[in-house]
């Protein structure tokens, strides 16, 4: 039995180059549940390992892939059994272990959760391992603090960006969009943005530690001096979640906002969350996320079209979720 999966392969300059390949079902690692893949996406992280690996990868020939949804074939766990629909996000899969850009994997029972009732495997993956996070950092906010200004989206036309901007709006919150790109406004109004902050106003250096109070809570996908400048535009007592870095890993911040404002910095974690907590997150997903809206942030691809996505991504060029069909 053979299945096509997306191989990421290194030569002896240490270049590396990704390819379709036709592989043998003996070439799955190791694990307790073999899934036959429906969907998977297209993350940030993705776009590291499709290229050099940004030292995630440990060891090549690989398949990237850090979230995929689809059907158990085979399990040696009580929890699954043939025919039942799962999702996979995280523990370092794609990374580490082999993941979804590929028609089979193979995987611990324990880095996977059922499928929520009202979601399907297309509908779940535009949600993905990025709407996971944006669900965890919401719920964080709610249990640190959040005040009655807008909620500040940063990175918001990219995939975490996307789908907390919609999850916000749908809750009935005033969303405030920080984008780099002006043509993305339309987009972003149409997920529920409230307002649009262009990047330029936000990304300059941090001047005075302490602004005019104008945000209720943010989601902060950029980190670097955007986020350093946003703490101090946070109301009193609001927090900040923070979950990526796709504007750099650096914070040139002051401790001041934490003192003078009790701002909460929160650091998000989609990767290593445990059972309970992702199948908590997914159910609230399940009963919140306007399906409507899911569509709008979707954008179709297959396998052979990741090695140019995942380039995009890191030149910060995609929108939206790209949802990668494996069998198409
Ligand atoms: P995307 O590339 O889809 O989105 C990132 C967005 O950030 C871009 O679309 C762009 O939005 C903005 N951006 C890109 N480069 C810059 C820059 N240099 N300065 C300012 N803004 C920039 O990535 P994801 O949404 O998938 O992931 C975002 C971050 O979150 C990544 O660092 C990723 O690794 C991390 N992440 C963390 C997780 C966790 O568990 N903590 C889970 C998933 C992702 P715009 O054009 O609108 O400004």
């Amino acid at each position: 039995m053979t299945f096509k999966a997306l191989l990421v392969e290194k030569d002896d300059s240490g270049a590396t180059s990704a390819h379709v390949a036709e592989l043998s079902e003996d070439r799955l690692p190791d694990g307790d549940v073999t899934v036959a893949v429906e969907y998977s996406t297209l993350n940030y992280k993705d776009g590291l390992c499709l290229g050099s690996g940004g030292g995630l990868v440990r060891s090549y020939p690989h398949v990237p892939g850090i979230d995929f949804a689809g059907t158990v074939i085979d399990s040696n766990d009580a929890r699954y059994t043939p025919g039942d629909k799962v999702i996979l996000t995280g523990w370092r899969v794609g990374e580490v272990h082999w993941g979804g850009y590929a028609q089979k994997a193979r995987v611990k029972a324990d880095w996977l959760v059922p499928l929520p009732q009202g979601l399907d495997t297309r509908q779940a993956m535009i949600v993905g391992t990025a709407g996971l996070t944006a669900m965890l950092a919401i719920l964080a906010l709610e249990q640190h603090g959040v005040g009655d200004g807008p909620i500040l989206i940063t990175g918001a036309s990219g995939g975490v960006g996307s789908v907390a901007v919609a999850l916000l709006a749908a809750a009935g919150r005033k969303v405030a969009a920080v984008t780099g790109r002006p043509e993305n406004a339309d987009y972003l109004h149409r997920l529920g943005a409230t307002k649009i902050v262009a990047r330029d106003e936000i990304a300059e250096t941090v001047k005075r530690p302490l602004e005019t109070e104008k945000w209720g809570g943010c989601v902060d996908a950029v980190g670097g001096p955007m986020l350093a400048r946003v703490l101090g535009q946070m109301q009193y007592g609001c927090s900040v979640a923070a979950v990526g870095l796709a504007g750099g890993p650096s914070l040139p911040a002051t401790v001041i906002p934490f003192l003078l404002r009790g701002v909460n910095l929160l650091g998000i974690d989609s990767v290593m969350k445990p059972y309970d907590a992702r199948v908590a997150a997914w159910r609230r997903i399940a009963n919140e996320t306007p399906l409507s809206l899911l569509e709008g942030m979707a954008r179709p691809a297959t396998l052979a079209d990741l090695p140019q996505l995942g380039r995009d991504i890191l030149d910060g060029k995609v929108t939206g979720r790209v949802i990668v069909d494996v069998n198409a």
